[in-house]
C-alpha cells in the first residue's frame, strides 16, 4: 500500500502515522522528520534546510525530491510506504508520479487529515515533541510523567522551533497556497480520501485504518 497523508502542519498525520506504522508495519517517511534529523546532524542538508524551517517556509522543491526518491528506493519501501508532508506542492507531486511510475509502482490513496485552521494554530503551539524517537505530545493534556523526558524512549522533550505561534501563521498561510492545490490535484486523479481529522486520535485512526484496509492490494 502507497499511501500519502496529506493535511494541514498540526492535523495529526505524524501521529496517524505512528498508528499506521504499529498496526500495517509500512515505513514512515516524514520530510520533515528527515530535515530534522540533518539539522541535528549539522549535515549540509541540515545547515541549508534549516533557514527555510526556522522560517516557516519550504525548503527548495529540487533539494525535498531528491531526498525523497532516495528514500524511495530503499528496499524497505518495495512494500509500500506512508509518506506524512511530502508532496507539499504540485511540482512535488509531478515527480513524485515520475519517479513511482519508474518504479513499476504507483499511488494507492492519499489520505486528507481536515481540520479547520482555527484548530491548527492551538494545537501546534500546544505541540512538544521527544527529540530522539519524534513522539508527539500535547501541553492541554497529553504529556509524559516528567515533562521533559519521553515516556517511550527516556529522550527529551521540547517544542519545535517552528512551533511558536509566529511561525506557525506563516506555515499556514505556505499550506493555504502551495500544498492545498494537492486537494484538487488528486481529488481529480480519485484518489483522495478525506478523513474528519477534527475527532480524538482513535477516532480519526479508526477511519484512516480502513482506508488502508480498502486499499490493501492482494
Ligand atoms: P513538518 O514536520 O512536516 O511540519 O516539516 C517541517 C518543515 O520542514 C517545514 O515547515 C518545511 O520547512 C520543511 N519541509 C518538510 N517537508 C517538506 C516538503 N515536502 N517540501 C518542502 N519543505 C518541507
Amino acid at each position: 500500500m502507497n499511501v500519502i497523508l496529506l493535511g494541514a502542519p498540526g492535523a495529526g498525520k505524524g501521529t496517524q502515522a505512528a498508528k499506521m506504522v504499529q498496526t500495517f508495519g509500512l515505513p514512515h517517511i516524514s520530510t520533515g522528520d528527515i530535515f530534522r534529523k540533518a539539522v541535528a546532524d549539522g549535515t549540509p542538508l541540515g545547515l541549508e534546510a534549516k533557514r527555510y524551517m526556522d522560517a516557516g517556509d519550504l525548503v527548495p522543491d529540487e533539494v525535498t525530491i531528491g531526498i525523497v526518491k532516495e528514500r524511495l528506493a530503499q528496499p524497505d519501501c518495495a512494500e509500500g510506504f506512508i509518506l506524512d508532508g511530502f508532496p507539499r506542492t504540485v511540482p512535488q507531486a509531478d515527480a513524485l508520479n515520475a519517479a513511482l511510475t519508474s518504479m513499476g509502482t504507483a499511488l494507492d490513496a492519499v489520505i486528507l487529515v481536515d481540520v479547520p485552521r482555527e484548530a491548527l494554530v492551538e494545537r501546534l503551539t500546544a505541540r512538544r515533541q521527544c527529540r530522539a524517537c519524534g513522539k508527539i505530545y500535547n501541553v492541554m493534556g497529553d504529556m509524559p510523567a516528567d515533562a521533559a523526558v519521553c515516556d517511550e524512549c527516556g529522550g527529551e522533550v521540547y517544542q519545535r522551533a517552528d512551533d511558536t505561534v509566529e511561525t506557525v501563521t506563516n506555515r499556514l498561510d505556505v499550506y493555504d497556497r502551495n500544498t492545498m492545490p494537492l486537494v484538487e490535484y488528486y481529488r481529480e486523479r480519485g484518489l483522495l480520501k478525506a478523513v474528519d481529522g477534527a475527532r480524538d486520535v482513535d477516532a480519526v485512526f479508526e477511519d484512516v485504518a480502513a482506508v488502508v484496509r480498502g486499499g490493501q492490494r492482494g
